[in-house]
């Protein structure tokens, strides 16, 4: 009788973590291993928990739509260093070679940037790509029509690759909403 008393009138704090197994003090409110609400209602519990499944969604899909950004820079960079190579060993270029490598370089920057900022950074690299032959067309307008087809295919690729990294930007904004919600939580 005392037992189902003292049950229902205050929430008993279990000495671990229901969640993550973390082991608590005897009056947590949150565990501190993973924020669970071990003192809170059963409604806060259960916000908990969709709050992780929905975390988890939005890892994973971000994660997804970064990956395939990322490998359409990482094309665009290995065919602009070929570029380079080509035309420093097969046109004696050596200036072009030079560029070319150093643009390869400025869009692996890129890709590795695109983990945090996905959106920015397949921009970026659609903005460099559109200034790089824009300028050489300006000097040398016969290398505007060159290659033109693989060019509409980078350009496309490049589209595919900002439409899907601006789906992992807005996960990514969403996961840093459901944190803030967690922190204002731990506050009240
Ligand atoms: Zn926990």
């Amino acid at each position: 009788m005392e037992a189902s008393l003292s049950s229902s009138d205050s929430p008993v704090v279990p000495l671990k973590c229901e969640n993550c197994a973390t082991a608590l003090a005897a009056d947590s409110k949150f565990c501190p291993g993973c924020s669970y609400p071990v003192g809170g209602s059963e409604e806060q519990k259960m916000q908990f928990r969709i709050r992780i499944v929905r975390n988890k969604e939005l890892i994973k899909a971000s994660k997804e739509k970064i990956q395939t950004a990322k490998i359409i820079m990482y094309v665009l960079s290995g065919l602009t260093l070929l570029q380079g190579l080509y035309q420093g060993f097969a046109e004696d270029n050596f200036n072009g070679m030079v560029v070319n490598w150093l643009v390869a370089f400025i869009y692996l920057i890129m890709v590795a940037w695109a983990d945090k900022n996905p959106f920015a950074a397949t921009l970026s690299v659609f903005i460099l790509f559109i200034t790089v032959n824009l300028v050489n067309a300006f000097f040398f307008p016969a290398t505007l029509f060159s290659g033109i087809i693989l060019k509409i295919i980078v350009i496309g690729g490049l589209i595919k690759g900002i439409s899907s990294a601006k789906q992992a930007q807005d996960s990514l904004n969403e996961l840093e909403k459901v944190k803030a919600a967690n922190n204002r939580d731990r506050e009240l």
